[in-house]
């Protein structure tokens, strides 16, 4: 599964999710909720590019 990064830095790792904010490790990035936001600087999915 592909990584997704944040233009500040974060990336998103299917293989970790984002525990502390509802999304379970395994969890592909096309699950991920519309209304999840980054959990460092509070962006939108839509700003996320690939790795
Ligand atoms: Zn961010």
């Amino acid at each position: 599964m592909e990584k997704m990064v944040c233009p500040c830095g974060y990336v998103y790792d299917p293989a970790i999710g984002d525990p502390d904010n509802g999304i379970a490790p395994g969890t592909a990035w096309e699950d991920v909720p519309e209304d999840w936001v980054c959990p460092v600087c509070s962006l939108g999915k839509d700003v996320f590019v690939e790795e």
